[in-house]
């Protein structure tokens, strides 16, 4: 079985060989997918809560927005931990 990472066919026994710079490169692509996700959720739970009127869809839409801030910090933190020591 083979996973396919942005066009790369990579085998999970690989996985374990994998370069930090792999690693981090593997940790970013995740939290960009997550992020992309939350951000059609967060959208259409808003729109979706506003039209059926359901203040639940409605807040959890707003929960969904939230986790994107934490991804963007998350994001920041990976990259800031992944430089070279000054
Ligand atoms: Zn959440």
């Amino acid at each position: 079985m083979t996973l396919v990472l942005m066009g790369e066919h990579i085998d999970p026994a690989e996985l374990s060989q994998i370069s930090d710079q792999g690693y981090t490169n593997l940790l970013l692509i995740t939290t960009a997918l997550g992020a992309s996700v939350n951000v059609v959720l967060s959208i259409g739970k808003i729109i979706a809560g506003r039209v059926w009127h359901s203040q639940a869809v409605f807040a959890d839409g707003i929960h969904s927005l939230s986790d994107l801030v934490s991804d963007i910090g998350k994001k920041y933190i990976q990259h800031s931990t992944s430089l070279a020591p000054l």
